[in-house]
């Protein structure tokens, strides 16, 4: 896809949606943080059901500890693999409190220390708590970005390097939650609706489920 088509592509997504938010529910970097550890292979409005009770008990790393890894899993029962989950949110608790003064640190390598953090998270928690231009490719980023060819890949690394050189840098801090809400609402996994697509004109996609 040339720059030019690009920076367009852009536009129309931006001016659907021009202030982006992660869609799940959080009041503060730990917050988040927590809600993205929860949320893999999980849906937001789980993920959401879940935390709308927990945080108001406990939305720092001491005041989780102080739940312990039983009190927690009372609260985060209704999620996916929430034994695992439990048990990797009490260790982040614990070194964020021993490690970062209970802080979660703007730091890549710092925060994929963490129990349950991976590169993903960790750029989630960069881009949306703390403003930095990172792309956290998921799911939706991966099929969108090849699916358009936008910033074609075989590994969610080569979809990601992709997307840093090709996406302008007006467009980098909101790319991630463009991208994703296209993919969950409109290029869908099995069936895109190009029909309803703002973007259908510029994609390169040779499948696409109505003449354009
Ligand atoms: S035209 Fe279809 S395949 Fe292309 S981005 Fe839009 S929904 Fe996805």
């Amino acid at each position: 896809m040339d720059p030019a088509t690009v920076e367009t592509l852009f536009q129309r997504l931006a001016a659907e949606n021009p202030a982006p938010d992660s869609e799940l529910q959080y009041d503060s970097p730990f917050e988040l943080l927590i809600a993205v550890i929860l949320s893999a292979q999980a849906t937001d409005r789980g993920v959401n059901k879940a935390t709308a009770k927990l945080f108001p008990v406990a939305n720092t790393p001491q005041a989780i500890l102080d739940l312990g890894e039983e009190g927690l899993k009372g609260y985060i029962n209704t999620i996916g693999l929430y034994n695992s989950k439990a048990n990797n949110v009490i260790k982040a608790c614990r070194m964020l409190v021993d490690q970062h003064g209970g802080e979660v640190p703007r730091d890549r390598k710092a925060l994929e220390a963490l129990p349950g953090v991976g590169r993903k998270t960790a750029n989630v928690v960069l881009n949306t708590a703390f403003g930095e231009p990172t792309i956290a490719v998921d799911t939706h980023i991966f099929r969108v970005s090849n699916r358009t060819g936008l910033a074609p890949g075989k590994t969610v690394r080569e979809v990601e390097d992709r997307l840093m050189e090709v996406v302008p840098e007006p467009y980098l801090h909101g790319a991630h939650h463009w991208l994703i809400l296209h993919g969950r609402y409109v290029c869908v996994a099995r069936k895109p609706r190009c029909e309803a697509c703002v973007i259908a004109d510029l994609c390169e996609y040779p499948d696409k489920t109505e003449e354009v």
